[in-house]
């Protein structure tokens, strides 16, 4: 995998607003904050988004996400966050190596994150049968 702006974050190339970093994880604020105190938390190891991570990076990643959502959330009088995660360019994935989003929230009526719609009749049942199947 080739190295991203985020290696250089972590190698010290390059400055970043670091809050935390253990033998695996580091978070630092995003560049272009949704809401001020927006925290990237990031694997030390190079890996693409979810598609391709190991259970460990993964579980190291979130340990550091859970242990530092509450602490930027009281860091700028929040009331909640958003935990978001975008995998793949069709997704909005412009970094391509793993990170995850906390996105302090202090009302619901700031903005929306995403649509939503309803099912056609029977769409539901159908799509849940093709993930059960595609999970073997
Ligand atoms: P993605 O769309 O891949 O989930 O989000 C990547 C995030 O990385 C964006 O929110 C963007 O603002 C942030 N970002 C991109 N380049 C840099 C950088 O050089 N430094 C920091 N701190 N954040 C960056």
């Amino acid at each position: 995998m080739e190295d991203t702006i985020f290696t250089k974050i972590i190698r010290r190339e390059i400055p970043a607003h670091i809050v935390y970093e253990d033998e695996g994880t580091i978070a630092f604020l995003d560049a272009k904050p949704a809401t001020p105190g927006h925290t990237l938390v990031v694997p030390k190891k190079q890996v693409r988004n979810i598609f391709d991570v190991d259970d460990e990076t993964l579980a190291a990643v979130m340990r550091t996400v859970r242990k530092i959502a509450p602490a930027v959330r009281d860091a700028v009088g929040a009331h909640g966050a958003h935990i978001n995660s975008n995998h793949e360019a069709a997704a909005g994935q412009i970094v391509f190596h793993l990170h995850f989003h906390i996105i302090p929230r202090h009302d619901r009526s700031e903005f929306s994150f995403w649509p939503q719609s309803d099912y056609p009749p029977g769409d539901a049942a159908a799509i849940a049968l093709k993930i059960r199947q595609a999970l073997g």
